[in-house]
């Protein structure tokens, strides 16, 4: 995809499998809005091709467009309209609605249900945008950094609510910049920097951070002790024993390996502030 003659994407070659939480990645301007906006079928590509439930997104007509649930970066609720009724009026557009109720309790909005959207927090509102994008019961979600803004908590009940997604069998198509968030949320993750996908693989194992050295950390006579060690157990085990037959205590004793988090970073470090 060119935007005159700004390349924002090219080469990039990614399957979503039906059911599964796919979380794509990447820093500010890497090409994901410009990648799902043309999977949507809001953006036509300059070239390369696309099939998203078996169609062209381009070319796909009304039928397609049911199939599919999009909560878009800035929502799109009518202030004035409660949760039930914005719901009630997006039901109308489809053929065969899933039952306005139990999508309020989906998204859990039991107690706003008669409350105006512009009386809801930011983090209501986006659930409520995820209940407009579900109300037409969509085989395939598009969730554009859905919690970008949301405190700690209102992220975890957001997560909730994607996994009760996941439980219903929806394919769900996630961007985010929350590490933690794909890590918890995702079946696989693709991560994007300037325009090109620089790795995939499920959140346990990309970057291959299984193999990767684990620290361990611990104070013994009042010093920090670092270790890196590429033989986890037996390493453990030789510093417990000996402590052990000390009888010292190996105080703070952690052990960590890299986060999704530093493989991100490493990984996208290259790519700067793709402007
Ligand atoms: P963010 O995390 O900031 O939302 P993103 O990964 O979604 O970023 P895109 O919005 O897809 O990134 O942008 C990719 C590149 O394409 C950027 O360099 C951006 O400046 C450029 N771009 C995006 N939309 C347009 C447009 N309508 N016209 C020209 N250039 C654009």
């Amino acid at each position: 995809m060119s935007y005159g003659e700004t390349e924002a994407v090219r080469g990039i070659d990614l399957e979503v499998m039906p059911g599964e939480v796919f979380a794509f990645l990447g820093p500010n301007g890497a090409g994901k809005t410009t990648t799902v906006e043309i999977l949507e079928g809001y953006r036509h590509r300059s070239g390369g091709e696309v099939s998203v439930l078996g169609e062209d997104p381009q070319r796909a007509g009304r039928e397609w467009r049911e199939r599919i649930g999009i909560v878009l970066q800035s929502g799109r609720l009518d202030p004035y309209l409660s949760v039930r009724e914005s719901l009630g009026l997006y039901a109308g557009y489809f053929p065969a609605p899933r039952p306005i109720e139990e999508v309020i309790e989906l998204v859990g909005l039991e107690g706003k249900a008669d409350e105006r959207a512009r009386k809801l927090s930011g983090g209501q509102q986006r659930r409520l945008d995820v209940g407009m994008a579900l109300i037409g019961d969509p085989d395939l979600l598009f969730l554009d950094e859905p919690t970008t803004g949301f405190d700690p908590s209102a992220r975890r009940q957001f997560w909730d609510v994607i996994a009760g997604l996941r439980d219903l069998g929806k394919t769900v198509f996630l961007t985010t910049h929350y590490m933690e968030e794909a890590q918890r949320l995702a079946d696989r993750v693709t991560i994007i920097a300037a325009g090109e996908i620089v790795a995939r693989g499920t959140p346990e194992d990309l970057g291959d951070r299984e193999h990767q050295a684990a620290t361990i950390h611990y104070r013994a006579g009042g010093r920090e002790v670092k270790l890196e060690t590429t033989t986890l157990v037996k390493t453990l085990h030789e510093l417990t024993g000996e402590a052990l037959e000390r009888g010292e205590d190996l105080e703070g004793l952690e052990v960590t390996r890299p986060t999704l988090e530093d493989v991100y970073l490493e990984l996208t470090a290259d790519s700067g502030a793709a402007e």
